[in-house]
Protein backbone atom coordinates (compact mmCIF):
# COMPACT_ATOMS: atom_id res chain seq x y z
CA UNK A 1 0.00 0.00 0.00
CA UNK A 2 1.52 3.78 -0.85
CA UNK A 3 -0.07 5.58 1.83
CA UNK A 4 -0.97 5.15 5.75
CA UNK A 5 -4.01 7.81 4.94
CA UNK A 6 -5.40 9.54 2.53
CA UNK A 7 -7.50 12.85 3.95
CA UNK A 8 -10.05 14.00 1.22
CA UNK A 9 -10.79 17.31 1.61
CA UNK A 10 -7.70 19.48 2.64
CA UNK A 11 -9.60 22.48 3.31
CA UNK A 12 -9.43 23.84 6.92
CA UNK A 13 -9.72 20.44 9.41
CA UNK A 14 -8.20 18.29 6.43
CA UNK A 15 -5.12 20.27 6.14
CA UNK A 16 -4.79 20.10 9.93
CA UNK A 17 -5.13 16.61 9.78
CA UNK A 18 -2.26 15.80 7.14
CA UNK A 19 -0.18 18.09 8.65
CA UNK A 20 -0.47 16.23 12.05
CA UNK A 21 -1.02 13.28 10.34
CA UNK A 22 2.57 13.44 8.42
CA UNK A 23 4.42 14.78 11.45
CA UNK A 24 3.85 11.67 13.47
CA UNK A 25 5.46 9.72 10.53
CA UNK A 26 2.39 8.49 8.63
CA UNK A 27 2.31 8.32 4.69
CA UNK A 28 -0.36 11.27 3.97
CA UNK A 29 -2.06 11.81 0.73
CA UNK A 30 -4.53 14.73 0.87
CA UNK A 31 -6.40 15.60 -2.34
CA UNK A 32 -8.34 18.85 -2.71
CA UNK A 33 -11.07 19.46 -5.49
CA UNK A 34 -9.76 23.13 -5.90
CA UNK A 35 -6.28 24.48 -5.23
CA UNK A 36 -4.38 25.34 -1.54
CA UNK A 37 -6.27 27.61 0.73
CA UNK A 38 -8.94 28.75 -2.06
CA UNK A 39 -12.14 30.81 -1.75
CA UNK A 40 -14.52 28.07 -2.66
CA UNK A 41 -15.77 26.62 0.63
CA UNK A 42 -15.61 27.59 3.93
CA UNK A 43 -11.91 28.18 4.78
CA UNK A 44 -11.67 32.53 3.64
CA UNK A 45 -12.11 36.06 4.12
CA UNK A 46 -9.39 36.80 6.18
CA UNK A 47 -10.60 36.55 9.80
CA UNK A 48 -12.04 33.75 12.18
CA UNK A 49 -12.87 34.40 15.33
CA UNK A 50 -11.14 32.43 18.22
CA UNK A 51 -12.90 32.53 21.91
CA UNK A 52 -12.96 30.54 24.82
CA UNK A 53 -16.29 31.16 27.38
CA UNK A 54 -18.01 28.97 24.71
CA UNK A 55 -22.15 29.68 24.65
CA UNK A 56 -22.52 27.00 22.40
CA UNK A 57 -21.99 24.90 24.95
CA UNK A 58 -19.35 24.28 27.89
CA UNK A 59 -18.24 21.12 26.71
CA UNK A 60 -16.17 22.68 24.03
CA UNK A 61 -14.53 24.45 26.53
CA UNK A 62 -11.31 21.68 26.93
CA UNK A 63 -11.06 21.58 22.85
CA UNK A 64 -10.64 25.14 22.67
CA UNK A 65 -8.07 25.66 25.54
CA UNK A 66 -5.93 22.82 23.62
CA UNK A 67 -6.65 24.51 20.70
CA UNK A 68 -5.22 27.75 22.32
CA UNK A 69 -1.64 25.93 22.40
CA UNK A 70 -2.13 24.67 18.92
CA UNK A 71 -2.91 27.92 17.52
CA UNK A 72 0.50 29.20 19.34
CA UNK A 73 2.68 25.88 18.08
CA UNK A 74 1.52 26.58 14.84
CA UNK A 75 2.23 30.65 14.85
CA UNK A 76 6.17 29.17 16.16
CA UNK A 77 6.39 26.48 13.93
CA UNK A 78 5.17 28.13 10.71
CA UNK A 79 6.83 31.40 11.18
CA UNK A 80 3.14 32.83 9.77
CA UNK A 81 0.57 35.16 10.86
CA UNK A 82 -2.26 32.94 11.83
CA UNK A 83 -3.28 34.18 14.80
CA UNK A 84 -3.57 37.79 16.94
CA UNK A 85 -5.20 37.75 20.14
CA UNK A 86 -7.21 40.87 20.86
CA UNK A 87 -9.69 40.07 23.75
CA UNK A 88 -13.69 39.20 22.81
CA UNK A 89 -16.41 40.92 24.02
CA UNK A 90 -19.96 38.99 24.07
CA UNK A 91 -23.09 41.59 24.46
CA UNK A 92 -26.46 40.28 25.23
CA UNK A 93 -29.68 39.94 27.64
CA UNK A 94 -28.96 37.91 30.25
CA UNK A 95 -31.43 35.32 29.48
CA UNK A 96 -30.10 34.86 26.34
CA UNK A 97 -27.48 32.57 24.83
CA UNK A 98 -24.74 34.86 23.27
CA UNK A 99 -23.85 37.03 27.24
CA UNK A 100 -25.58 34.11 29.16
CA UNK A 101 -23.98 31.47 27.68
CA UNK A 102 -20.61 32.47 27.67
CA UNK A 103 -21.10 33.74 31.21
CA UNK A 104 -21.90 30.16 32.17
CA UNK A 105 -19.19 28.32 30.21
CA UNK A 106 -16.42 30.97 31.81
CA UNK A 107 -17.85 30.04 35.24
CA UNK A 108 -18.03 26.54 34.89
CA UNK A 109 -14.57 26.42 33.84
CA UNK A 110 -12.99 29.21 35.61
CA UNK A 111 -12.35 31.52 32.22
CA UNK A 112 -10.41 34.40 33.59
CA UNK A 113 -13.58 37.03 32.34
CA UNK A 114 -15.13 40.82 33.04
CA UNK A 115 -19.18 41.52 33.13
CA UNK A 116 -19.64 44.73 31.93
CA UNK A 117 -22.74 46.92 32.56
CA UNK A 118 -23.85 49.06 29.46
CA UNK A 119 -21.68 52.25 30.92
CA UNK A 120 -18.75 50.36 31.84
CA UNK A 121 -18.39 48.39 28.23
CA UNK A 122 -18.85 51.80 26.48
CA UNK A 123 -16.38 53.10 28.83
CA UNK A 124 -13.78 50.64 28.02
CA UNK A 125 -14.93 50.27 24.53
CA UNK A 126 -16.73 52.98 22.74
CA UNK A 127 -17.27 51.75 19.78
CA UNK A 128 -19.95 49.75 21.39
CA UNK A 129 -23.62 50.37 22.54
CA UNK A 130 -25.20 47.91 24.71
CA UNK A 131 -29.40 48.50 25.42
CA UNK A 132 -30.09 49.15 28.74
CA UNK A 133 -31.34 45.66 29.22
CA UNK A 134 -27.81 44.20 27.67
CA UNK A 135 -24.50 43.19 29.43
CA UNK A 136 -21.07 42.19 27.88
CA UNK A 137 -19.00 39.80 28.92
CA UNK A 138 -15.21 40.46 28.05
CA UNK A 139 -12.43 37.78 28.22
CA UNK A 140 -8.48 38.71 27.22
CA UNK A 141 -8.17 34.87 25.50
CA UNK A 142 -9.60 35.52 22.41
CA UNK A 143 -8.49 37.33 19.01
CA UNK A 144 -8.48 36.50 15.38
CA UNK A 145 -7.36 33.13 13.45
CA UNK A 146 -6.46 33.58 9.69
CA UNK A 147 -7.72 31.33 7.96
CA UNK A 148 -5.98 30.97 4.14
CA UNK A 149 -2.96 31.97 6.30
CA UNK A 150 -3.56 28.63 8.50
CA UNK A 151 -4.74 26.05 5.66
CA UNK A 152 -1.27 27.33 4.23
CA UNK A 153 0.55 26.49 6.57
CA UNK A 154 -0.55 23.24 7.74
CA UNK A 155 -0.39 23.02 4.12
CA UNK A 156 3.72 23.54 4.03
CA UNK A 157 4.25 22.06 7.46
CA UNK A 158 2.29 18.31 5.99
CA UNK A 159 4.66 18.96 2.47
CA UNK A 160 7.38 19.57 4.73
CA UNK A 161 6.82 16.25 6.77
CA UNK A 162 6.72 14.06 3.67
CA UNK A 163 2.78 14.27 2.83
CA UNK A 164 1.98 14.26 -0.60
CA UNK A 165 -0.81 16.53 -1.51
CA UNK A 166 -2.94 16.58 -4.76
CA UNK A 167 -4.68 19.82 -5.84
CA UNK A 168 -7.71 20.38 -8.58
CA UNK A 169 -8.02 16.21 -8.64
CA UNK A 170 -12.25 15.90 -7.37
CA UNK A 171 -13.04 12.58 -5.56
CA UNK A 172 -15.59 10.75 -7.47
CA UNK A 173 -15.82 7.83 -4.60
CA UNK A 174 -14.26 5.79 -1.85
CA UNK A 175 -14.54 1.88 -0.83
CA UNK A 176 -13.47 0.43 2.26
CA UNK A 177 -12.49 -2.66 3.38
CA UNK A 178 -11.66 -4.52 6.58
CA UNK A 179 -8.11 -3.94 5.61
CA UNK A 180 -7.54 -0.43 3.30
CA UNK A 181 -9.34 2.02 1.53
CA UNK A 182 -9.86 2.82 -2.03
CA UNK A 183 -10.44 6.34 -3.40
CA UNK A 184 -11.32 7.02 -6.55
CA UNK A 185 -10.76 10.77 -8.14
CA UNK A 186 -11.33 12.32 -11.50
CA UNK A 187 -7.27 11.27 -12.64
CA UNK A 188 -6.81 8.08 -10.28
CA UNK A 189 -7.36 5.82 -7.90
CA UNK A 190 -5.34 5.81 -4.65
CA UNK A 191 -5.24 3.27 -1.79
CA UNK A 192 -4.27 3.32 1.46
CA UNK A 193 -4.55 1.89 5.45
CA UNK A 194 -6.98 4.39 6.55
CA UNK A 195 -9.42 7.58 5.00
CA UNK A 196 -10.38 11.28 6.65
CA UNK A 197 -13.19 12.79 5.54
CA UNK A 198 -13.27 16.24 5.86
CA UNK A 199 -15.11 17.94 2.72
CA UNK A 200 -16.63 21.01 4.44
CA UNK A 201 -19.99 21.82 2.45
CA UNK A 202 -19.88 19.08 -0.16
CA UNK A 203 -20.95 16.85 2.86
CA UNK A 204 -24.03 16.24 2.38
CA UNK A 205 -23.30 15.12 -1.05
CA UNK A 206 -20.34 12.67 0.24
CA UNK A 207 -21.19 11.60 3.70
CA UNK A 208 -25.02 11.50 2.74
CA UNK A 209 -25.24 7.44 4.30
CA UNK A 210 -23.97 8.38 7.87
CA UNK A 211 -27.37 10.08 8.34
CA UNK A 212 -27.23 13.27 9.59
CA UNK A 213 -29.34 16.03 8.07
CA UNK A 214 -26.72 18.55 6.97
CA UNK A 215 -27.93 21.97 5.47
CA UNK A 216 -25.45 24.08 2.88
CA UNK A 217 -26.26 27.78 4.07
CA UNK A 218 -24.46 30.75 1.84
CA UNK A 219 -23.62 33.22 4.22
CA UNK A 220 -22.29 36.70 3.60
CA UNK A 221 -19.14 38.38 5.25
CA UNK A 222 -18.81 42.43 4.88
CA UNK A 223 -16.19 45.05 4.96
CA UNK A 224 -17.17 48.44 6.09
CA UNK A 225 -15.09 51.73 5.75
CA UNK A 226 -16.38 53.83 8.76
CA UNK A 227 -16.55 57.84 8.01
CA UNK A 228 -14.95 58.37 11.29
CA UNK A 229 -11.92 56.10 10.22
CA UNK A 230 -10.48 52.95 10.97
CA UNK A 231 -8.30 53.92 14.14
CA UNK A 232 -10.97 53.55 16.95
CA UNK A 233 -10.96 49.66 15.43
CA UNK A 234 -7.16 49.46 15.68
CA UNK A 235 -6.66 45.41 16.87
CA UNK A 236 -4.27 46.94 19.62
CA UNK A 237 -7.20 47.82 21.68
CA UNK A 238 -10.79 46.52 19.93
CA UNK A 239 -11.55 43.45 20.40
CA UNK A 240 -13.48 40.72 18.33
CA UNK A 241 -16.95 40.43 19.81
CA UNK A 242 -20.56 38.92 18.96
CA UNK A 243 -23.68 41.10 20.21
CA UNK A 244 -27.36 39.49 20.63
CA UNK A 245 -29.16 36.71 19.74
CA UNK A 246 -31.78 34.95 17.11
CA UNK A 247 -31.64 36.25 13.65
CA UNK A 248 -29.86 39.84 14.20
CA UNK A 249 -26.75 38.48 16.17
CA UNK A 250 -23.33 40.00 14.36
CA UNK A 251 -20.29 39.15 14.86
CA UNK A 252 -17.09 41.41 13.51
CA UNK A 253 -13.18 42.25 14.12
CA UNK A 254 -10.85 45.33 14.32
CA UNK A 255 -9.74 46.92 11.35
CA UNK A 256 -6.56 43.96 10.64
CA UNK A 257 -5.99 44.68 7.33
CA UNK A 258 -4.02 47.80 7.00
CA UNK A 259 -4.94 51.71 6.32
CA UNK A 260 -7.94 51.58 3.98
CA UNK A 261 -8.53 47.79 4.70
CA UNK A 262 -11.99 48.62 5.95
CA UNK A 263 -13.48 46.42 9.67
CA UNK A 264 -15.46 43.19 8.86
CA UNK A 265 -18.77 42.71 10.43
CA UNK A 266 -21.43 40.16 9.87
CA UNK A 267 -24.48 38.82 10.73
CA UNK A 268 -23.76 35.30 12.47
CA UNK A 269 -26.98 33.02 11.22
CA UNK A 270 -28.67 35.12 8.64
CA UNK A 271 -28.28 32.19 5.77
CA UNK A 272 -30.35 31.02 3.39
CA UNK A 273 -29.81 27.23 2.03
CA UNK A 274 -27.94 26.82 -1.08
CA UNK A 275 -25.75 24.05 -3.24
CA UNK A 276 -22.01 24.61 -2.82
CA UNK A 277 -21.15 24.09 -6.58
CA UNK A 278 -23.80 26.74 -7.86
CA UNK A 279 -24.14 29.08 -4.77
CA UNK A 280 -25.24 32.41 -5.83
CA UNK A 281 -21.70 34.38 -5.25
CA UNK A 282 -23.43 38.00 -6.11
CA UNK A 283 -24.21 40.05 -2.75
CA UNK A 284 -27.30 42.16 -3.22
CA UNK A 285 -28.10 45.29 -2.08
CA UNK A 286 -31.02 44.54 -0.08
CA UNK A 287 -28.16 42.12 1.97
CA UNK A 288 -26.06 44.95 2.27
CA UNK A 289 -29.32 47.39 3.21
CA UNK A 290 -29.82 44.86 6.14
CA UNK A 291 -26.42 44.49 7.94
CA UNK A 292 -26.29 48.94 7.68
CA UNK A 293 -29.12 49.03 9.46
CA UNK A 294 -28.11 46.53 12.18
CA UNK A 295 -24.81 48.27 12.20
CA UNK A 296 -25.99 51.63 13.94
CA UNK A 297 -27.98 49.97 16.29
CA UNK A 298 -24.83 48.79 18.31
CA UNK A 299 -21.39 50.28 16.57
CA UNK A 300 -22.66 53.86 15.17
CA UNK A 301 -19.08 54.71 14.91
CA UNK A 302 -19.13 51.89 11.94
CA UNK A 303 -21.45 53.40 10.09
CA UNK A 304 -19.79 54.46 6.39
CA UNK A 305 -19.64 53.42 3.02
CA UNK A 306 -20.25 49.29 2.25
CA UNK A 307 -16.64 48.35 0.88
CA UNK A 308 -17.16 44.92 -0.02
CA UNK A 309 -18.47 41.67 0.57
CA UNK A 310 -17.86 37.76 0.12
CA UNK A 311 -20.02 34.80 -0.05
CA UNK A 312 -19.22 31.61 2.68
CA UNK A 313 -20.46 28.29 3.61
CA UNK A 314 -21.46 26.86 6.47
CA UNK A 315 -22.40 23.23 6.71
CA UNK A 316 -24.90 23.09 9.79
CA UNK A 317 -26.28 20.08 11.66
CA UNK A 318 -29.78 19.97 13.22
CA UNK A 319 -28.39 21.08 17.10
CA UNK A 320 -25.47 23.44 15.24
CA UNK A 321 -22.60 20.31 16.86
CA UNK A 322 -19.89 19.61 14.63
CA UNK A 323 -19.58 15.50 13.48
CA UNK A 324 -15.89 14.12 14.39
CA UNK A 325 -16.44 10.43 15.00
CA UNK A 326 -15.05 7.04 13.12
CA UNK A 327 -17.72 6.59 10.63
CA UNK A 328 -20.35 4.31 12.27
CA UNK A 329 -19.80 1.47 9.13
CA UNK A 330 -16.22 1.66 8.33
CA UNK A 331 -13.66 1.23 11.13
CA UNK A 332 -10.84 3.01 9.19
CA UNK A 333 -12.91 5.73 8.36
CA UNK A 334 -12.78 8.65 10.34
CA UNK A 335 -15.49 11.75 9.26
CA UNK A 336 -14.87 15.48 10.26
CA UNK A 337 -17.92 17.72 8.88
CA UNK A 338 -20.54 19.73 9.78
CA UNK A 339 -19.06 22.41 11.68
CA UNK A 340 -22.41 24.51 11.46
CA UNK A 341 -20.12 28.08 11.40
CA UNK A 342 -18.12 27.66 14.06
CA UNK A 343 -15.47 25.44 13.22
CA UNK A 344 -12.36 27.52 12.28
CA UNK A 345 -11.08 28.08 15.90
CA UNK A 346 -10.84 23.98 16.26
CA UNK A 347 -8.94 23.47 13.20
CA UNK A 348 -5.38 22.94 15.13
CA UNK A 349 -7.05 20.58 17.45
CA UNK A 350 -9.55 19.19 15.43
CA UNK A 351 -5.97 18.41 13.38
CA UNK A 352 -4.81 16.28 16.28
CA UNK A 353 -8.29 14.51 17.05
CA UNK A 354 -8.23 13.55 13.53
CA UNK A 355 -5.14 11.90 13.41
CA UNK A 356 -5.82 10.21 17.04
CA UNK A 357 -8.82 8.83 15.39
CA UNK A 358 -7.42 7.80 12.08
CA UNK A 359 -4.26 6.08 13.70
CA UNK A 360 -5.07 4.70 17.12
CA UNK A 361 -8.94 4.04 16.59
CA UNK A 362 -9.87 6.87 19.51
CA UNK A 363 -8.52 10.31 21.14
CA UNK A 364 -8.25 11.27 24.86
CA UNK A 365 -9.99 14.79 23.72
CA UNK A 366 -13.54 15.04 24.89
CA UNK A 367 -15.49 14.62 21.44
CA UNK A 368 -18.94 12.86 22.59
CA UNK A 369 -20.75 15.73 21.65
CA UNK A 370 -19.77 15.00 18.04
CA UNK A 371 -21.44 11.74 17.53
CA UNK A 372 -22.91 11.63 14.57
CA UNK A 373 -25.95 8.80 15.90
CA UNK A 374 -26.89 11.83 18.11
CA UNK A 375 -29.35 13.15 15.20
CA UNK A 376 -28.89 10.21 12.72
CA UNK A 377 -31.91 9.97 10.60
CA UNK A 378 -32.14 6.49 9.02
CA UNK A 379 -32.35 6.50 5.37
C1 LIG B 1 -18.73 33.48 6.73
C2 LIG B 1 -18.18 32.50 7.72
C3 LIG B 1 -17.74 32.97 8.95
C4 LIG B 1 -17.23 32.08 9.89
N1 LIG B 1 -16.78 32.59 11.08
C5 LIG B 1 -16.20 31.74 11.98
C6 LIG B 1 -15.60 32.27 13.14
O1 LIG B 1 -15.56 33.48 13.36
N2 LIG B 1 -15.04 31.40 14.02
C7 LIG B 1 -15.03 30.05 13.79
O2 LIG B 1 -14.53 29.31 14.63
N3 LIG B 1 -15.59 29.53 12.67
C8 LIG B 1 -16.16 30.34 11.77
N4 LIG B 1 -16.70 29.85 10.61
C9 LIG B 1 -16.74 28.40 10.40
C10 LIG B 1 -15.45 27.83 9.89
O3 LIG B 1 -14.84 28.69 8.96
C11 LIG B 1 -15.75 26.46 9.27
O4 LIG B 1 -16.36 25.66 10.28
C12 LIG B 1 -14.50 25.77 8.79
O5 LIG B 1 -13.77 26.61 7.92
C13 LIG B 1 -14.89 24.48 8.07
O6 LIG B 1 -13.72 23.83 7.60
P1 LIG B 1 -13.86 22.52 6.70
O7 LIG B 1 -12.52 21.92 6.63
O8 LIG B 1 -15.01 21.70 7.20
O9 LIG B 1 -14.32 23.06 5.25
P2 LIG B 1 -13.39 23.61 4.05
O10 LIG B 1 -12.29 24.44 4.60
O11 LIG B 1 -14.30 24.21 3.05
O12 LIG B 1 -12.70 22.30 3.48
C14 LIG B 1 -13.40 21.28 2.81
C15 LIG B 1 -12.56 20.89 1.64
O13 LIG B 1 -13.03 19.67 1.05
C16 LIG B 1 -12.84 19.78 -0.32
N5 LIG B 1 -13.70 18.79 -1.01
C17 LIG B 1 -15.03 18.64 -0.87
N6 LIG B 1 -15.49 17.66 -1.68
C18 LIG B 1 -14.41 17.19 -2.36
C19 LIG B 1 -14.23 16.18 -3.35
N7 LIG B 1 -15.25 15.46 -3.82
N8 LIG B 1 -13.00 15.96 -3.82
C20 LIG B 1 -11.92 16.68 -3.35
N9 LIG B 1 -12.05 17.65 -2.43
C21 LIG B 1 -13.27 17.90 -1.93
C22 LIG B 1 -13.22 21.21 -0.63
O14 LIG B 1 -12.74 21.65 -1.88
C23 LIG B 1 -12.59 21.94 0.55
O15 LIG B 1 -11.28 22.38 0.25
C24 LIG B 1 -17.20 30.70 9.62
C25 LIG B 1 -17.63 30.22 8.38
C26 LIG B 1 -18.10 31.12 7.43
C27 LIG B 1 -18.57 30.59 6.11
Amino acid sequence: MTYDVIVLGIGGMGSAAACHLARRGQRVLGIDQFGPAHALGSSHGGSRIYRQSYFEDPAYVPLLLRAYELWHDLASDSGRDVFTETGGLYVGRPDGLTFGGSLRASEQWGLKHDVLDPTEAQRRFPTVRLQPDEFALFEEKAGIARPETTVAAHLDLAEAAGAELRYDEKVLGWESTDSSVTVTTVAGTYTAGALVISPGAWAPKLLAEIGVPMVVERQVMHWITPESGEAAFDSSHHPVYICGDGPDQIYGFPAIDGEGGGVKISFFRAGTPCDPDTIDRTVHPEEIARLQQRIVTTFPALSGPHQDAKTCMYTTTPDEHFVVAKHPDHANVTVACGFSGHGFKFVPVIGEVLADLAIDGATKHPIALFDPARCAVSA
